[in-house]
């Protein structure tokens, strides 16, 4: 099989180079000056590597500091076109795919609806092929693409690259995507979940604004989260960090794929909505707002209910805010344990109910004392919108070489 070409791009080693690199990348136009402010280096340290980084095609000097005596100051900016990384965001029956440059911008990109979604070896062959046109489509030089990140459902195995049994991947055992991709594309490949993805594309999107820490709660078919603490991304032991959808919330009638009924994941995901209106409301309710309520049809079911619930139906409104009291529960236990104040929402299943969500995480995590006294938490949506699993998947590649403190999966793999 001809392969996507591999990169003669040499990896900048070391963590120095990182960290200036996030400073540039964060900050945009910085003098040398500045970066070892920012950094803690020294300026013959910061000089030496910024060379290194202006050699490789990274950065970019753009101009001048305005002067304030003595020698005027260059301003070192990212260069987008220095690097390039493919992302695919694996979902049951779709697959988004896009290229994105060092920047974040994305190139081209398409939707891949899976024909085979249960057959694993089908599904790595056709993205790898849609993956392929979408390189050859773009006039993007080759040589310059670090590799294919891929953000799937978990649980994962970091360690061995393999996703395990995960539940919104029917028919799916222990499946070894990073050797699978990697021999399909003869490109280095990433694996992460997809929440924890999305985290870090948030981050390496997110500049200043997502600088720090912060907690993400990302909804498609099922309910995830990635944690970012001091602009490092938790992993946890295993790699399965954030395994949001089993923190304990109010218990009801509905049992978790690990056997307990006081799980958030099956109280809050578009199926579980969707029941919860046929259940609560009954048909007459779900034919004013279009449900169909049979499992062949789940997308336009949910975007049906979210239209009704964004234009105020009172059923859809009710539902989604009983999901949305149950995340804001979780939510709340989260925020406390790990001290963050900022939290994004994400993810494409959650346009249109975001308002409902912020406002009742915001009450949720606001009303005690801790948050009068210590800690405000801002709710915010992302800033990167319906594709932030891809470009995250993306970012795992371009984070993994260019960021600092963060183990890419692929090290412990090949
Ligand atoms: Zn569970």
């Amino acid at each position: 099989m001809t392969t996507l070409g591999g990169t003669n791009l040499p990896r900048v080693g070391g963590y120095n180079q990182a960290v200036v690199l996030d400073a540039i990348r964060t900050r945009g136009a910085v003098s040398r000056v500045e970066l070892a402010a920012l950094t803690g280096l020294t300026n013959q340290t910061v000089s030496n590597v910024v060379r290194k980084l202006l050699d490789a095609g990274l950065v970019t000097e753009t101009g001048y500091a305005p002067s304030s005596g003595g020698k005027r100051r260059t301003l070192l900016s990212p260069r987008p076109d220095g690097a390039y990384a493919i992302g695919v965001h694996l979902d049951p029956d779709s697959a988004v795919i896009v290229l994105v440059d060092l920047a974040g911008e994305v190139i081209v990109s398409r939707r891949l609806r899976l024909t085979a979604p249960d057959d694993p070896a089908d599904v790595v062959d056709r993205v790898a092929r849609a993956a392929r046109r979408l390189l050859g489509r773009s006039a993007v030089d080759a040589t310059r693409l670090l590799g294919l990140g891929i953000a799937a459902p978990g649980p994962i195995d970091g360690s061995s690259g393999c996703v395990v049994s995960p539940p919104n991947l029917p028919g799916w055992g222990r499946v070894p995507l990073v050797e699978m991709f990697t021999s399909a594309t003869g490109l280095p490949v990433a694996l992460d979940n997809d929440a924890t993805a999305a985290a870090i594309g948030e981050r390496w999107i997110g500049g200043e604004s997502r600088a720090g820490s912060f907690l993400f709660i990302y909804l498609g078919t099922g309910i995830g989260a990635g944690i970012v603490l001091d602009n490092t991304v938790l992993h946890g032991g295993t790699g399965n960090a954030g395994e949001f959808g089993h923190m304990p919330v109010e218990p009801g009638d509905r049992v978790c794929a690990c056997g307990a009924t006081d799980c958030l994941g099956p109280y809050c995901s578009p199926a579980a909505i969707i029941d919860d209106l046929l259940r609560l409301h009954g048909r007459a309710a779900a034919d004013r707002i279009g449900l169909t309520g049979t499992p062949e049809s789940p997308h336009d079911d949910w975007k049906a209910l979210r239209r009704a619930a964004r234009t105020g139906d009172p059923d859809a409104v009710d539902v989604v805010r009983r999901a949305a009291r149950r995340m804001a529960q979780a939510t709340r236990g989260a925020v406390s344990l790990l001290d963050v104040s900022r939290v994004v929402l994400g993810g494409e299943a959650l346009r249109g109910i975001e308002p409902i969500l912020l406002e009742e995480i915001d009450q949720a995590v606001n009303r005690t004392s801790v948050a009068r006294s210590i800690r405000r938490v801002t709710i915010e949506r992302s800033v990167i919108g319906d594709t932030v699993g891809a470009i995250g998947a993306a970012s795992l590649v371009l984070h993994g070489n260019y960021a600092p403190g963060w183990r890419l999966l692929t090290d412990t793999a090949s």
